[in-house]
């Protein structure tokens, strides 16, 4: 799904696009998507975007009149932008389109799972329940990041995924920084030394600070159109079986749920395979079915914490 670096690009993109200007209406071609009743999307028409911002994975969109849209594309729901407004829904995969006056913002999910999600939001109070409350790394110290990383004893996979505990990490970016920390996927966060959390609290903030820098790059002024969790240039994400590009050793995985996360293990574990059967009940044991159902559950138990449609924020 789309993690830090992605969403960045897509915030860049969409601020040369749609801050300032006035969304005309948003045509759904999918009621599925729209997963809150209050406010009515109809009371975002022709109201102006005043201010993007990144929550977790999310994107969300401020307006003048003190609501929110909030957009979670979850593994396979990508944004497009045309330059013409009012562009046509075409297919099933369209979920959505966002009219504004100067093109056309449209919603694609891959697959036939409806996960992608858009939840309009009645204040910027409100936008409090729809934050996970993970830390965000690239302002993080180490003592904050060694905090967050030691809170709950997980394996360190889980920790570095779960959204309670760090903002805008899935399973792409913490193959690509456990491989730069040149540590294993599957220690419990509690057995990790004092050097090992520094290391690893440096090379989540270099990594992804060297792909959001790379993406941005490589999008330029366009669209980013080529969103994926899948790039020849990654050192283990999606490298199973193939050389190691700092050591030449063969990639391995370990397999769970739908998921999979790849290591070296010369550069990772000491030599060592993990064995995949026996780290699979491991991490499943210590893993949601998916990362995002947990995100959904705690999304869905903070939305029944917090006031619905509160008013304007003090
Ligand atoms: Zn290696």
């Amino acid at each position: 799904m789309p993690e830090l670096p992605d969403i960045t690009v897509y915030l860049a993109a969409l601020e040369r696009r749609v801050a300032g200007r006035i969304l005309a209406r948003v045509r759904l071609n999918n009621p599925f998507l729209l997963r809150t009743a209050l406010p009515p999307l109809k009371s975002f028409d022709s109201h102006r975007v005043i201010a993007l911002r990144r929550i977790g994975k999310r994107i969300a969109f401020g307006f003048e009149h003190d609501a929110w849209l909030v957009l979670h594309l979850m593994i396979a729901g990508r944004l497009h932008w045309h330059d013409a407004p009012g562009a046509r829904l075409a297919g099933r995969a369209t979920l959505a389109a966002f009219d504004f006056e100067n093109g056309t913002l449209v919603l694609t999910e891959a697959g036939t799972t409806r996960r992608a999600a858009l939840h309009a939001v009645g204040s910027t109070t409100a936008l409090a329940a729809h934050d996970p409350g993970g830390l965000e790394v690239m302002d993080a110290t180490l003592a904050d990041f060694s905090t967050a990383l030691t809170r709950e004893n997980h394996t360190l996979k889980r920790a570095l995924t779960d959204p309670r505990l760090f903002s805008g990490i899935g399973n792409a970016y913490s193959d690509e920084i456990l491989h730069a920390a040149r540590l294993s996927p599957v220690p419990l966060t509690s057995r990790l030394a004092p050097a090992e959390i520094a290391r690893l609290h440096d090379a989540t903030r270099a990594t992804l600070a060297f792909w959001t820098r790379r993406l941005l790059d490589e999008c330029g002024d366009a669209f980013p159109e080529k969103v994926t969790a899948f790039r020849p240039e990654m050192v283990a994400h999606g490298r199973f079986g193939k050389p190691c590009a700092v050591c030449g050793a063969t990639i391995q995985r370990i397999r769970y749920a739908a998921n999979e996360t790849n290591y070296c293990p010369t550069c990772q574990t000491g030599g060592k395979l993990l064995a995949d059967r026996a780290f699979s009940r491991l991490l499943k044991d210590d893993w949601p079915r998916t990362p995002e159902a947990l995100e959904e559950l705690t999304l869905r138990l903070a939305a029944t914490a917090a006031p619905r449609g509160a008013g304007p924020a003090p």
